[in-house]
């Protein structure tokens, strides 16, 4: 059997890793230089730039039943994460994870006693879930602020807490994604480690890329249109030749999906702005810092050098910032405001600007409800079959498992 597939983003490369471990011969169309669609790692002057920041959760379920965690020589944030306020900085963790911050986070002003024990309750009780991927859960589903408020959680923690750690992974400081998604999320933290491959989030498409023939990727190839034999879709279009095989499964996101197959996929999306700055080092640990004031500029701050080595060249470190959105304004603008908001934490910081990564779809929008109406993997036309986040949820978790789903819907 032959199956082209179009995308080298995580879902279409866990697809095409699914069907050559069967026996497929596949070949993969991808339109940029590079596999990994939006989790990719520049090297720059000696430094790791991932195209954004993200993270990897290794209690993800779907992706670690095809990732090797120790071949990726993952390396773990420190639980929890640094609140800044002005020139005050309170730690919050999860103190059954994190021993070390037992203290600081029973001292935290960040939240109420309440708080911390709303906090660990909901950690044990998110732990029991079943769920393999954030769109599962099929009870109610509410706005992640709804939820929390539901939960008692206070306004405090709610603004110094979980709308910029929450608001970094949903990229959603209002908290307006959906509740299944922070239960997920929070399952996620409860049950693992927080982390990065030593040399870059780009290192997870490639060790995927890593299970198919070299000659079974074809970059700079973007399909331009799905071949048709009568109702049956039979190959695709790509730099104006023609493909033929017997199953072809579009992996791309979510708006080229659309327009080459007319998909019905969630509209809206979200977005954020990366800064990059060398520098000769913070102290800042391996804690993610988060701002914790009302109309920051920057949302989340990391010193990501001190979580892998390898991001920075010898004697330097690199530190990752992140406001959401994408900011109407020019690159000095930006790192000056960057530079603004970690001087205030941290005054002795010489910060060398290095880079900019402007992401404006970085996730589909999550709102409540959002994961009833996603399209399936199965579609109406014969020898077509659709992969990506779109299908599940959008994270790597969730490419992945759509990926692996829309391999199980080839082969059936
Ligand atoms: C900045 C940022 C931060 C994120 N943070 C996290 C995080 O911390 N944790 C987490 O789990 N997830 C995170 N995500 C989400 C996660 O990265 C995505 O959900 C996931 O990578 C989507 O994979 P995909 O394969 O569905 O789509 P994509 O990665 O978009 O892959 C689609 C591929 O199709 C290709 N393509 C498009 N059109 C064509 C065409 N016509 N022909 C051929 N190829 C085509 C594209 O070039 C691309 O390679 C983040 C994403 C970003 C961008």
């Amino acid at each position: 059997m032959r199956v082209i597939v179009v995308g080298a983003g995580l879902a279409g490369l866990t697809c095409a890793k699914v069907l050559a471990e069967r026996g497929a011969e596949v070949a993969v169309f991808e339109a940029s230089d590079g596999v990994g669609g939006r989790v990719r790692t520049d090297e720059v002057d000696g430094f790791l730039l991932d195209r954004g920041f993200q993270v990897y959760f290794t209690a993800y379920p779907a992706a670690r039943r095809h990732l090797d965690h120790a071949k990726l020589d993952l390396r773990a944030f420190d639980p929890g994460a640094v609140v800044c306020r002005g020139g005050r900085k309170s730690i919050l963790s999860d103190p059954r994870r994190d021993l070390g911050s037992l203290a600081p986070s029973i001292l935290s002003d960040a939240a109420t006693a309440g708080d911390k024990l709303r906090t660990l309750k909901l950690a044990v009780s998110a732990r029991q879930d079943e769920s393999e991927s954030a769109g599962e859960r099929l009870d109610g589903d509410v706005t992640s602020l709804e939820y929390l408020r539901g939960l008692g959680f206070s306004e405090r923690i709610l603004d110094r807490f979980f709308r910029p750690f929450y608001g970094g992974i949903f990229l959603d400081r209002d908290l307006g994604t959906s509740s299944r998604v922070l239960r997920f999320t929070f399952k996620m933290l409860a049950s693992g480690e927080t982390v990065i491959p030593a040399r870059g989030i780009g290192e997870i498409p490639k060790q995927l890329a890593s299970h198919l023939p070299e000659e079974a990727i074809y970059l700079n190839s973007p399909v331009e249109e799905l071949l048709q034999d009568g109702e049956r879709v039979s190959g695709v279009r790509s730099s104006g030749t023609e493909h033929e095989a017997d199953a072809v499964v579009v992996a791309t996101d979510a708006p080229v999906a659309r327009r080459l197959v007319g998909a019905t996929v969630p509209e809206g999306s979200v977005g954020q702005t990366c800064l990059y700055y060398a520098l000769s080092g913070l102290g800042a640990g391996k804690k993610i810092l988060l701002n914790g004031e009302d109309g920051g500029f920057l949302n989340n701050v990391v010193e990501i050098s001190n979580i892998s080595e390898a991001y920075a060249p010898p004697g330097e470190s690199l530190v990752s910032a992140v406001t959401l959105g994408i900011p109407d304004a020019p690159d000095e603008e930006l790192f000056r405001r960057g530079v603004s908001d970690i001087t205030r934490w941290y005054p002795d910081a010489d910060l060398r600007p290095l880079a900019i990564y402007r992401i404006p779809f970085a996730q589909f929008s999550q709102p409540p409800g959002v994961h009833d109406e996603l399209p399936e993997n199965r579609t109406e036309t014969q020898g077509l079959v659709l992969a990506g986040e779109y299908t599940e949820d959008s994270s790597i978790n969730g490419a992945m498992l759509s990926g692996e789903r829309a391999a199980a819907e080839v082969l059936r």
